[in-house]
This record gives C-alpha cells, structure tokens and sequence, in this order.
C-alpha cells in the first residue's frame, strides 16, 4: 500500500493534469499543520462528480454525501468533493473553506505543500483554539451537529473553545436535538476512540450540549458527580462499548435498553452493553466474583470494572482483573473436558435440551472450583450430583 502523500499526490496530479484544481482540505491540513498522524485525506475540486469518475479508473460512490466521490489509489481510499458552496452560482476554494464548520478545518493545501489559510486557522492551531468560522450562532443554527463536532474536536485536538463560539454553543444547545441521532452516536464513538480521562468526561457530560440530548440528562448530573470524586489516571474510555456502558449505566435499568435504541446502536454494540449492565449490576459493593469476569471476558472486562469505579468512586483496576480472568480454569466453553458426545455415551438418554443445562452447570461448577476440568472427575460429579 502507498503512503497517505502518495496517494493524494496521484489524485492531485491526475485531476490538474487534465485541467482541474485541487486541493487537499479538512483534518488532513489540520493534522499535518499539527505534526500529527494523517488518517485519511480529503480533497475538493473544481471538477464535477461525473468527470472525477471518468478520469480515475476505479472509483465508488458513497451513496450518502452527494458530489463526493471515493477514489481508489494505491490501496489507499481518497474522498474527492466537488468545491462546497453555499449556493450554486457560488464557487472555488475560498467558497469552499469558508463552510467548513471551525478555522483550525478550514485551510486547503496544494500538490506543493503550500497552506492556503484565508481564515487563521493555524494561528488558531498555535493558540489551540477551537473557533467558528464565521458567526457562531449562524454557523450552529445551519448545522447544529457543529455543536456536538466542537465538544469532540476540542476534546481530540486538546484546543479550548474560543469564547464567543462558546457562548453560541450554550445559547443554542437545544438544537443538538434536531441532529439525526446516528451522527450524534458517531461523534461520541469517534471521542471515545480518541479516548477519553476522567477530566474530560466531566468536561463533556457538564456541557450543556450534551445536557439536552434525549435520555442523556438525568445520567449527566449523576455521572458527573461521581467522576468528579474520582480523579484517577487509570481511567481512559477507549471503545464505543466502553462509552455506551458507562452512559446507559447511569440511567434507570428500563431505560438502558431504550437509550441505545433511540440512538441506534448496533445490535453487537447494545448486547455487549446490556451485559456488562447485567454483570455490574449484581456486582455492585462487592469483589468481582469469578463467574462474573467469566462471562464478561477479556472483551468486556474494562467496560464493566470502569462502570462499576465510577458508580463506586474508586480506581478501576483493569489489569488486576484480567491477570484474575487468565487465571480461571476455563476461558472459554471450549476449554471444558466435556462435551455433548461424552455426555450421551455416559448417560444414555435422548438427545434434547438436558445437554445444554448440564453442560452449563458443569462449566459454572468449573469455575467456582467445585469440580476439577477433568473428564473422569467430572463424570463423577455429575453423578454423585445426580445428574444423570
Ligand atoms: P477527523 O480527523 O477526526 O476525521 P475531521 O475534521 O477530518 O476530523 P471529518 O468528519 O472527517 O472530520 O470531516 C472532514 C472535514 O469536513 C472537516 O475537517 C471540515 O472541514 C468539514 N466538515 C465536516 N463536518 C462538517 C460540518 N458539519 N460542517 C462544516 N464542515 C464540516
Ligand atoms: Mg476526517
């Protein structure tokens, strides 16, 4: 695979080879402007959809974003727009910039590595500002996902937001709620996977933002308490499932459930969540038990422990908790001594239900040191047990 400069130079060339502008836009600018790691790249031209598909031989569209086209280059997936403006008549680059929501997501950057930056936006990067382009409240009234974008790019970038977009942000928070709830859930994940210390936490869950979102009220007030008596450093929330449990888990059991439908979730992303709220739920004030950290595995071990820290003010301790789960007798169903083949040549019933349940109970009595994960033995439990 090609270098992310490799690949935007091609797309660069190729499109000014035939007569066209271009530019690289957005995060990329701004990461690179910032010595950071470039994810993915962006650039706009001059060049309508249609001719951008003639020109590169293999392209898709994304179906959403209308005027955007996914170019293929070197193994590597480049998003080429047509210039954003806000009418029609208008156009070029400077129409372009000037839409894009804050300063420091503003500046364009030629084939040479020339930044054009009619907006300050790395003045702003030097100060780690975080500013609208443009008036604040027009910006957030056109699109008041901005809103949720500043908390999170402030958060991802380390920058303050600038005063004055502040103010528009709280004066206009109720917006938020007209925002389809997938792009909302998306910026969060897009947080947590930049992730997310206990300070900033606090910092999110007490803006008011966040305060009007549907269902998030009530948790916001509680959570922010309870973080804030907990100043840990083992803290990060790192993955969507971490994000969610710990959201869904302050709020009433009932809701739970309800949340993350109204917010979309995968099914993967809402099983994973009810059962970390299952697991902590029967946990609270005591030590994790070993049937417990079973049953939530590795994968799901630090969603819960982080829940269940903050709703018991303490540190979490994740690594404790692993070294504990590696030492179970079993990690998985797989590693049992026992399965339904051996079962029905020992006990000579009809193949049914009777397989699963005694297998369950043999691995739950595994785990809690009842019986050793040995055949013989365990044939002998079972029996003694009156299984059969
Ligand atoms: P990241 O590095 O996390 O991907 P990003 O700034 O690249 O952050 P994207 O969602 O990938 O975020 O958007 C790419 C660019 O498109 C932004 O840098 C910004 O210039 C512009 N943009 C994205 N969303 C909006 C919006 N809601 N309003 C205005 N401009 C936007
Ligand atoms: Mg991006």
């Amino acid at each position: 695979m090609v270098s992310w400069d490799e690949a935007a130079s091609y797309v660069l060339a190729e499109l000014r080879k035939e007569g066209y502008e271009a530019f690289i836009v957005g995060g990329a600018v701004r990461d690179k402007v910032m010595g950071k790691r470039v994810r993915d790249i962006d650039i706009c031209t001059d060049a309508t959809a249609d001719t951008v598909k003639n020109i590169f031989p293999r392209t898709a569209e994304p179906g959403v974003n209308h005027g955007t086209i996914l170019v293929s280059a070197g193994g590597r997936t480049v998003e080429v727009s047509e210039f954003k403006s806000r009418t029609h008549t208008d156009g070029g680059l400077t129409e372009d910039l000037s839409v894009r929501d804050f300063t420091c997501n503003a500046m364009a950057m030629t084939e040479e590595g020339r930044i054009i930056d009619p907006f300050h936006g790395q003045e702003d990067i030097r100060k780690k500002l975080l500013q609208s382009v443009g008036n604040p409240a027009a910006r957030f009234r056109e699109d008041p996902l901005r809103l949720l974008r500043a908390l999170r790019l402030s958060l991802q970038l380390g920058f303050e937001i600038e005063t004055g977009t502040n103010e528009a942000m709280e004066k206009l928070a109720p917006l938020i709620r007209r925002c389809a709830v997938e792009r909302v859930a998306a910026e969060f994940e897009k947080a947590a996977e930049n992730e997310l210390d206990i300070n900033e936490l606090i910092f999110l869950l007490s803006h008011p933002v966040i305060k009007e979102l549907p269902h998030f009220g009530a948790c916001c007030i509680s959570l922010a308490e309870k973080a804030g008596a907990n100043e840990g450093s083992g803290f990060p929330v790192r993955t969507p499932v971490e994000w969610w449990s710990i959201i869904a888990g302050f709020v009433h059991r009932e809701e739970a459930n309800t949340l993350l439908h109204y917010y979309k979730r995968s099914g993967k992303i809402i099983k994973s969540v009810m059962a970390v709220l299952e697991e902590t739920s029967r946990q609270s004030g005591k030590q994790w038990e070993d049937l417990a950290l079973y049953r939530l595995g590795s994968e799901l071990i630090p969603a819960a422990e982080k829940l269940l820290a903050l709703r018991e003010e303490r540190e979490p301790d994740v690594p404790y908790l692993i070294s504990r789960l590696r030492e179970l007798p079993l990690q998985s169903k797989k590693d049992l001594k026992l399965n339904g083949h051996i079962l029905m040549r020992e006990f000579p019933h009809k193949p049914g239900k009777w397989i699963g349940k005694v297998l369950n109970s043999v691995e739950e009595a595994v785990i809690l040191g009842k019986v050793e994960n040995d055949t013989a033995r365990i044939l002998e439990w079972l029996k003694r047990e009156k299984w059969e």
